[in-house]
């Protein structure tokens, strides 16, 4: 089957029943202009919120099988009532959950990865002329548990049941217009993008814009879909992210920022061989994630060693290199959760010298203090206290004229 479209509808877009109605309306035009839908929708905005703390309230450290049956039913409810809104419009449709339609995940509960999605049902379901509503996020594993597949998944479950279809495009609607230079909420200079490719998208989201889910736009690239940002609330186009590279390409094209990350720092290990491998394999071997790096020799043959983690992994991450510190006998050990990440990304930098002095020296005008910098062919990263967050991206997004074409 051919003209397969796959509609993702984000939180904001069904938050109540009159959005509910509006997105019926957006899928109706689709199928009348001749392509088939199928459709996946998140929670209602703030469900998800509100469910977590719910079980949260009974458990401070929920169990993670029991967590993920109650945080993924949320889609359970928009799905059925769009369903019932596109029939109300006279098309036929039904609400499918993730053990209906056969999305098979593994069984990491919180953060599962997707295995398998049947395509024979959902063909079916398409041939039948019946428009599937789908919920996002959630996914059952070889026992039958309910797994999630991580905060922003339905965009992946968009993707992953796109690429299962061979569709011609997966849309995802979304509270603004597409992807744009920066964070439209933060900075109304903010500019959006018509174009981008998989991999500046993937350094976006990576580092923090959380449009799409990093696992949705790997899972486009992978399968080389289309993938188009845009809003529910009236759309002149959206972002379109595929492999085409830019005719004219921006040095920089946006800037990302995160605050989900914590600094370690390890005071005063010896400066010998094998002290980073010694600090970073416990850590490593807890299956906790290391981002930036930094280590500052002293003169005293000792070394600061001080690195990054998502701040849900600060407490265990300090309990380990606790246990490390006499062996390694180093000095003590501090964490910062009042620091931010921002970064500058664009594929024209593989070309470019410069973006970082002219980072570096716009953030200088500002006074505004770098603690770490990482970069790769096409980011430059700076960890900065959570406070500069907002003045960094504006100021970066005035020093790169991102405002202009
Ligand atoms: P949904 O509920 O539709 O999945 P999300 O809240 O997950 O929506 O993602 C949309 C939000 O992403 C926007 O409201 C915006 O605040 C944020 N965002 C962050 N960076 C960007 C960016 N570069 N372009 C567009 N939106 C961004
Ligand atoms: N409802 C889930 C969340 O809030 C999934 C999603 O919105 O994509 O994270
Ligand atoms: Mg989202």
């Amino acid at each position: 089957m051919s003209n397969i479209i796959v509609q993702k509808f984000g939180g904001t877009s069904v938050a109540s029943p009159k959005r509910i109605e509006a997105v019926a309306k957006i899928v109706g035009q689709e199928i009348d202009s001749g392509n088939h839908v199928a459709v996946v929708v998140s929670a209602m905005a703030g469900e998800t919120n509100r469910l977590i703390d719910l079980a949260k309230k009974i458990q401070k450290k929920p169990d993670p099988r029991e967590f993920d049956a109650v945080v993924s039913s949320g889609e359970q409810v928009s799905a059925a009532l769009l369903a019932m809104s596109l029939k109300k419009k006279g098309y036929n449709s039904r609400s499918y959950n993730a053990f209906q339609m056969g999305f098979k995940t593994d069984s990491s509960f919180g953060r599962a990865r997707i295995r398998k999605v049947s395509e024979e049902i959902l063909q079916d379901v398409l041939e039948k002329n019946i428009v599937p509503v789908i919920t996002g996020f959630q996914g059952f594993d070889d026992e039958n548990n309910i797994t999630t597949l991580g905060r922003g998944g339905s965009d992946t479950s968009a993707v992953a049941i796109a690429v299962s279809l061979n569709a011609k495009e997966c849309q995802i609607y979304t509270d603004v217009d597409g992807v744009f230079t920066t964070d439209p909420n933060i900075y109304d200079k903010a500019r959006k993008l018509d174009h981008l490719t998989y991999e500046e998208m993937l350094e976006l989201s990576s580092l923090g814009a959380k449009v799409l889910q990093i696992r949705s736009v790997e899972f486009a690239s992978k399968y080389k879909l289309p993938l188009r940002v845009l809003s529910s609330f009236g759309s002149n186009g959206g972002t379109l992210i595929n492999s085409n590279d830019n005719l004219e390409e921006a040095v920089v094209s946006g800037i990302a920022f995160t605050s989900n990350e914590a600094k370690i720092t390890i005071r005063k290990v010896p400066d010998i061989p094998g002290v980073a491998a010694k600090i970073l394999s416990p850590i490593s071997d807890a299956g906790i994630e290391v981002d930036v790096i930094v280590q500052n020799v002293a003169s005293d043959n000792t070394t600061d060693f001080t690195f990054t983690v998502h701040k849900d992994f600060a407490d265990e991450t300090s309990k380990i290199l606790e246990k490390l510190r006499k062996e390694l006998g180093s000095g003590e050990i501090e964490v910062d959760l009042d620091i931010c990440k921002v970064s500058v990304v664009g594929n024209g930098m593989k070309s470019h010298a410069g973006v970082a002095s002219k980072m570096f020296g716009a953030l200088a005008d500002e006074a505004i203090n770098i603690e770490m910098i990482s970069t790769s062919e096409i980011k430059i990263s700076v960890v900065l206290e959570e406070k500069y967050k907002e003045l960094a991206v504006r100021t970066l997004h005035d020093a790169f004229e991102l405002d202009k074409n």
